[in-house]
């Protein structure tokens, strides 16, 4: 199979690989003719104000990932350590990690069944009757822990129920950081996502919508906020002179070269949205009358579908389905292990809601082909393939 200029090389039908056909080359040279190849430049001055503006807020902070952006939000909205964050369950672990680098608690939210986000009524209800008001903060009764934010993970593209979130955090007082790095491009109640969050990240890792080899931004309209994620991200240095420091900072920042590649590809962004909901409309409908179904879209939202996913009748299936798909050469893969059955936390979490929707959700899910140089007569080899697994399995 011929794979496009300007994609990584792979047979078959890869899952998500990026599209690098814009200005990436000609940005690049301009780095290496201009010296400017290190954590600072033109390119990712460029880059902070694009996507500040594209998602209207007015400060972003470009850095080294996604996970980065969550890690230092977390900080700056004042997370310490031995205090709780409200996550969801169903989610690569990014946001959960982040919590734990802080020697915080992740309180995990339950997946809701239609579009597969953080529950917010658990949410509420936690907020409501296992918490209580002291003068220092908001506890959590059962574990004597300040709760101290919100941390909702956009999943796959599908906004979380962000009117109902921020609501809560208002009543409650507590920050709202935004996890949008599946989101990026997605709307909710008109708005694109990105806007919610007293700090919202994105991430440029190489299968997101945009990439810049790796990176990832944090944007707020809180210039204290912008300023405080500036300066952890570069060793929270006091002067360029004298090199003090009050703190401890991180080497966050990105990289003009890889800001380059990010700009390049922010200018191409519409068009690999675009890709992404044809490609999303097109399996829905060369899908139909299979059994499989499909997260439903929210009447207020419209889904990037970063990466498009469908519900098989259990896990073995599943399972079936995916060997078959890749003896077709086309790769697929399960959602991600809820962060409850995760090993990685060893019992250091509290869980909202029980878990089976996430686990019944990650058990069933499989995300299917779509990159967005992704062809018409691919996804139709997707859909064929999967057609052909359902008819060998049917009594006929
Ligand atoms: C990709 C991703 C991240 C982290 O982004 P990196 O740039 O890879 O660090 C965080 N959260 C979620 C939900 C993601 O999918």
């Amino acid at each position: 199979m011929q794979s496009e200029p300007g994609s990584p090389n792979l047979n078959g039908v890869p899952l998500c690989v990026p599209t690098l056909n814009g200005n990436e080359a000609d940005y690049l040279r301009e780095c290496i003719e201009s010296g400017w190849v290190s954590s600072a430049g033109p390119f990712v001055d460029k880059l902070e104000s694009s996507l500040a503006s594209y998602v209207n807020r007015k400060y972003a902070v470009a850095m080294a990932s996604g996970t980065a952006a969550l890690h230092l939000a977390l900080k700056t909205v004042g997370v310490r350590e031995d205090d709780e964050v409200i996550v969801s369950d169903l989610t690569f672990i990014a946001p959960v990690n982040v919590i734990r680098y802080l020697s915080a608690y992740p309180v995990l939210v339950d997946a809701e069944k239609r579009h597969w986000q953080m529950d917010t009524r658990l949410v509420e209800t936690f907020l409501r009757e296992k918490c209580e008001r002291r003068q220092d903060g908001l506890f959590n009764k059962t574990t004597g822990r300040r709760v101290a934010a919100i941390l909702p993970v956009h999943i796959l593209g599908h906004p979380v129920e962000l009117n109902h979130i921020t609501g809560l955090a208002t009543e409650f007082g507590l920050p709202v950081v935004e996890d949008a790095t599946e989101s990026l491009g997605s709307a909710y109640d008109g708005e694109l996502v990105g806007k919610k969050g007293v700090v919202s990240c994105f991430s440029f890792n190489g299968n997101k919508l945009m990439t810049s080899g790796g990176g990832g931004m944090a944007v707020t309209d809180n210039p204290d906020y912008a300023e405080k994620l500036r300066y952890l991200s570069t060793q929270a240095k006091d002067d360029p002179i004298y090199y003090r420091h009050h703190e401890v900072g991180y080497n966050y920042r990105l990289t003009n070269i890889q800001a380059a590649v990010g700009l390049a590809q922010f200018e191409q962004l519409q068009g690999f949205i675009e890709s992404k909901k044809k490609t999303a409309k097109a399996y829905r409908e060369l899908l139909a009358g299979l059994p499989v179904s499909f997260q439903e879209e929210a009447p207020t939202v419209s889904s990037c579908y970063w990466l498009f996913t469908i519900l098989v009748d259990n896990e073995k299936s599943r399972d079936e389905l995916l060997r078959f798909l890749s003896k077709r050469g086309v790769q697929s893969r399960p959602l991600w292990q809820p962060m409850h059955q995760s090993p990685a936390l060893q019992g250091r979490f509290s869980l909202l809601g029980g878990g089976q929707v996430s686990e019944e959700l990650a058990g069933r899910s499989l995300s299917l082909p779509c990159s967005s140089h992704i062809t018409e007569e691919e996804i139709e080899q997707v859909a064929s393939s999967i057609r052909d697994f359902f008819s060998a399995r049917s009594p006929s």
